[in-house]
C-alpha cells in the first residue's frame, strides 16, 4: 500500500464567501475576507488570495471567522508547504471545533502522517456533520484505507520480525509466524514472506515446503537470481540433483556475475561428477563410487589412530559445545567398520596420525574459491602408481566455526560437519548422492543422527575389501551390486 493514496483533497468545501459570518469586532477585516473567497477560486490568483487572508488576520477576528481564514490559507498552501498548511488547519480546529469544514482535509493531512488514529477521528467526526456532504465518499475511501495500511503495516511488522528470527537462527521460530500470515491469504509482502519461509524451511530440512514457496516467488516474478539459486539448493538438498544442476545452470545465466555465481559454477561440475559416479541412491552401500580408481584407506597396523586437537578456546565463535562432536563421529565410524578401525587422542601434534583443527576463517577451509565448505579433510596419500589401493599417511580436518555470512554454527551443524569429514578422513573419498547420506555430497538437514546403513556398509566394505596383486577387488559379504540393477 502506498501512501500516496492517501493524498486526497477536500478543500473545495472550505472556501466561499458566505462561509465568513458578518461580526462586529471583524469589520475591518471583512473585505479582505472576502477578497480572499472570491480570489481563492482562481488558480492564477493564488498569491492575492493569501495576501488578503494575511492582511485580514491582522486584524481582530472572531474565532469563527480566524478559523475559516486560516481553513482558507490552508487551503493555498497544501501544495507549496504541507507543514504549514498542517499547522494552519490544527489551529483552526482548536479555535472553532464546529468548523467540520476543516475536519475533512486535516483527517487527510494526519493520514499522511501516518497519525492513523487522530486521522481516522477527524474524519469520523467530519461525516457525523456532513453525512451526505461532498466530501463524503472520499473520506468513507480514505477511512477504508486507513484500516487497510494499518493491518499491513502490522502484517509487514510480523514479516520483519521473522526476517529477524530467521537471521538469529530462530528458524522455528520464523516459520510459526509466517505460517500464520501465509494463512491470511493474499498481501503486499507475499514474495517477502516466501522467501523467508522458503529459507526456514530449506534451515529445518523441509525441502519439498521449500520449493513450493521458492516457486511461488518465481511464478510472481521469475527474474530472481536469488531465488532461482535458492531452489537450487533445495533441490541439492532433497536429493533432485537434476532439478538442482538445471536451476544452478539457469541461475548462472541470469546472474553471472552476482555474488553467488563463483559458487554455483563451482557447484555444476560437482553435481554432474556425483550424478555420473552415484549409481543406484537406494542400493545398501555406494562402495563403487567411492573407491574409483581405487580405495584409500588406514593401514590396520596404525589402530588405534591418534587424534590430536589442537587448542580451540581462543578461536572466534568456537562454543565448548562443539567438543564432542569429532569424538562421537569417530566412534560411529569406527563401529561400522566392526572395530577394525579404533582411535585414541594424544597431546603430541607430531605423532598425530589425524590433526582436528577449528578456524574462524572460511578461507582456510575451502577448496573453491567460494567457501562454500563448512569444513575440509586434507588427506595425505600415497600408493603405488596405477595401484587399486593407497594408503592414508596423515589427515588434518579443518572445521570452521562461522559460516560465510560472520554468523556462529551450531553445535547440531557442527555435528553434521564432523560426521561427514571424519568420514572422509577414514576412508571414504567421495560423496554419496542420496541426501539421507552423512557422505551426501552438500549439507542437508536430512541427516539424522547416527550414520545410514549405507554410510556404514560402505566404510566397512572399504575395510573389509581385499585387494589382490593383480588389481582384482573381493569384498567378502558384499551383495552383488549386479543385483541393484
Ligand atoms: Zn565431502
Amino acid at each position: 500500500m502506498k501512501n500516496c493514496v492517501l493524498a486526497a483533497c477536500f478543500f473545495c468545501v472550505v472556501a466561499s464567501s458566505s462561509a465568513f459570518a458578518q461580526n462586529v469586532t471583524d469589520e475591518k477585516a471583512m473585505p479582505y475576507l472576502h477578497q480572499g473567497a472570491l480570489l481563492i477560486r482562481d488558480d492564477s490568483k493564488k498569491a492575492e488570495a493569501i495576501a488578503a487572508f494575511e492582511k485580514a488576520m491582522q486584524y481582530t477576528l472572531s474565532p469563527k471567522n480566524e478559523s475559516m481564514a486560516l481553513a482558507c490559507l490552508a487551503n493555498l498552501y497544501h501544495e507549496t508547504d504541507k507543514d504549514k498548511a498542517f499547522e494552519f488547519l490544527k489551529k483552526a480546529r482548536e479555535l472553532d471545533p464546529t468548523n467540520t469544514n476543516v475536519l475533512a482535509p486535516l483527517g487527510s493531512a494526519y493520514a499522511q502522517r501516518r497519525e492513523y488514529g487522530t486521522a481516522r477521528e477527524c474524519l469520523r467526526e467530519y461525516l457525523k456533520g456532513h453525512p451526505d456532504g461532498q466530501a463524503a465518499p472520499s473520506v468513507n475511501r480514505l477511512l477504508t484505507q486507513i484500516d487497510q495500511i494499518e493491518a499491513d503495516d502490522a502484517l509487514l511488522g510480523k514479516i520483519n520480525k521473522a526476517v529477524t528470527s530467521y537471521n538469529e537462527k530462530n528458524y522455528r521460530e520464523a516459520i510459526e509466524i509466517l505460517e500464520a500470515t501465509q494463512k491470511g491469504g493474499e498481501h503486499a509482502h507475499k514474495d517477502k514472506e516466501q522467501e523467508i519461509l522458503g529459507l526456514c524451511y530449506v534451515r529445518e530440512g523441509k525441502y519439498k515446503a521449500a520449493i513450493e514457496c521458492f516457486k511461488a516467488v518465481l511464478a510472481a516474478d521469475p527474474k530472481k537470481p536469488a531465488i532461482v539459486s535458492a531452489l537450487a539448493g533445495a533441490y541439492e538438498g532433497m536429493g533432485d540433483l537434476k532439478q538442482a544442476r538445471e536451476c544452478l545452470k539457469q541461475y548462472v545465466h541470469m546472474d553471472s556475475k552476482g555474488e553467488m555465481a563463483v559458487a554455483a559454477k563451482d557447484r555444476l561440475p560437482v553435481l554432474k561428477k556425483v550424478m555420473k559416479t552415484a549409481g543406484d541412491i537406494e542400493s545398501s552401500d555406494y562402495f563403487q563410487a567411492v573407491s574409483k580408481p581405487f580405495i584409500k584407506r588406514w593401514s590396520l597396523t596404525r589402530m588405534p589412530l591418534k587424534v590430536y586437537f589442537e587448542p580451540a578456546d581462543s578461536v572466534k565463535n568456537y562454543d565448548k559445545a562443539f567438543q564432542g562432536s569429532v569424538p562421537k563421529a569417530l566412534d560411529l565410524w569406527c563401529k561400522a567398520t566392526d572395530g577394525k578401525v579404533s582411535w585414541t587422542t594424544t597431546s603430541d601434534r607430531a605423532e598425530a596420525n589425524i590433526e582436528v583443527v577449528y578456524t574462524d576463517d572460511p578461507a582456510a577451509v575451502s577448496r573453491t574459491q567460494s567457501h562454500s565448505e563448512a569444513g575440509v579433510c586434507e588427506i595425505k596419500a600415497g600408493g603405488q602408481k596405477g595401484a587399486k589401493i593407497a594408503g592414508i599417511n596423515h589427515v588434518v580436518i579443518k572445521l570452521l566455526t562461522t559460516d560465510d555470512n560472520g554468523k556462529a554454527f551450531t553445535a547440531a551443524e557442527l555435528e553434521a560437519t564432523s560426521a561427514h569429514e571424519v568420514g572422509h578422513a577414514l576412508g571414504i573419498s567421495g560423496h554419496s548422492a542420496n541426501p539421507n547420506d552423512v557422505m551426501f555430497f552438500a549439507a542437508t538437514k536430512n541427516v539424522k543422527d547416527g550414520l545410514t546403513t549405507r554410510d556404514a556398509n560402505t566404510l566397512k566394505y572399504i575395510y573389509d575389501a581385499v585387494v589382490y596383486d593383480t588389481g582384482k577387488i573381493e569384498v567378502p559379504g558384499r551383495p552383488d551390486p549386479e543385483k541393484h540393477d
